[in-house]
């Protein structure tokens, strides 16, 4: 019995297939697994918990990081953001949480409660969003104190685009900064996030941070699935109502789909309460039993239709109530659908809501 309701299927056994693609890439370094955003909305805890053999966690929050700590999860966890007030502190404490460290406020915090263990230090070198820049990096070392110093990290800015320059630059401004300081830790260099991985011929790196290709998707701008990914999540809902409409009918809000024939349409139990984009493109596909169908009418806050006799398809018969639709997942790339939406990977993940009903699997023990 399929349930009423939208479901993700999470496969975990694809997510460690995803990573062990990070470690074919970058052998030499250590993993750092973004599981930020509820990992990427696949279930930070059961990914964490799927992921052994990562050497670390990062998140962006610290009730994130928290929920992994109080659900059993053991290794290093880091505060992609570091900590912005004094509990917070306490809490990254409490939870032997690793910081970033990136603003001045921070660092001041920080030297005021002699906290100074399990800290990155956040380089800019072309992100322009968080971090010290080249120059005053040394003056931030020197004050932090070096004791519990674990890395320098910096963020790649244009990995979207795999032909970037920005990319190289990135990596040259901070190999050569950590050349240039005698600072017992600030020899240990964190780079690469996924586009880094994916685009680089040796991702460069004591340590790497892949999120969004350990859920098999695309990072780069082509929007182009990467073969040797293998997709993690099934998003997907329950056709509710199969009924005929006639020629001249129209479907949804605001009547913008009007059937040019007498047409029959499938109605699926799931919309942009769910996370399904409203602003997607009319003649979207949604696959049914392996067939493409195109959506038609707006998208509503809990429902989606699809027009079955439709000229994608000769089978449109065989869908009834209580078959699922997917509307991404296998077969149907959510890199497709995001062009689809006009949008990324990142945000129709991110973006499928508390009420889905995540699912996960696996064939594999550990
Ligand atoms: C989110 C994030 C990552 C992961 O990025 P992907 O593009 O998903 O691989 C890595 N590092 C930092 C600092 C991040 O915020």
């Amino acid at each position: 019995m399929s349930s009423r309701q939208a479901t993700a299927i999470i496969d975990l056994d694809a997510i460690r297939h995803n990573f062990d693609q990070v470690k074919l890439r970058a052998p030499a370094s250590k993993v750092m697994a973004i599981i930020k955003a509820d990992a990427y909305g696949h279930g930070a805890s059961k990914v964490a918990e799927a992921l052994v053999a990562a050497d670390a966690f990062g998140v962006a929050r610290v009730s994130e990081a928290v929920k992994l700590r109080e659900s059993g999860i053991g290794q290093p966890i880091c505060l992609l953001e570091g900590v912005n007030d004094p509990e917070e502190l306490n809490l990254a404490s409490v939870y032997e949480l690793q910081v970033v460290l990136h603003n001045q406020e921070q660092l001041e915090l920080m030297a005021n409660r002699g906290a100074r263990r399990h800290v990155w230090v956040k380089v800019d070198t072309g992100m322009g969003r968080l971090g010290f820049s080249v120059e005053e990096t040394p003056s931030v070392l020197q004050k932090l104190g070096h004791q519990g110093l674990l890395g320098l990290m910096t963020h790649l800015a244009d990995t979207g685009d795999r032909r970037s320059t920005m990319t190289d630059q990135q990596v040259s401004r901070i190999t050569s900064l950590a050349n240039d300081l005698d600072v017992p830790g600030s020899e240990v260099l964190s780079i690469a996030n996924s586009g880094g991985l994916l685009a680089l011929q040796k991702p460069p790196g004591d340590w790497v941070r892949p999120g969004l290709m350990l859920y098999g998707a695309s990072p780069f701008d082509d929007l182009d699935p990467i073969p040797s990914l293998q997709p993690a999540m099934s998003f997907g809902a329950p056709v509710i109502s199969v009924r005929a409409i006639k020629q001249g009918e129209s479907v949804g809000y605001g009547g913008i789909w009007t059937a040019d024939k007498d047409s029959t349409i499938a109605v699926i139990a799931a919309g942009y309460a769910d996370g399904y984009p409203r602003e997607i493109a009319q003649g979207t596909p949604v696959l049914v039993n392996g067939v493409r169908y195109p959506l038609v009418g707006r998208v509503s806050m809990d429902m989606i239709c699809i027009q079955l006799d439709h000229s994608y398809s000769e089978e449109a018969h065989s869908v009834k109530v209580g078959d699922r639709a997917i509307l991404w997942g296998d077969d149907l790339p959510v890199e497709e659908i995001a062009d689809k939406a006009g949008t990324i990977p990142y945000t129709l993940l991110c973006g499928v809501t508390a009420r889905v009903n995540r699912q996960h699997r696996s064939n594999r023990r550990g």
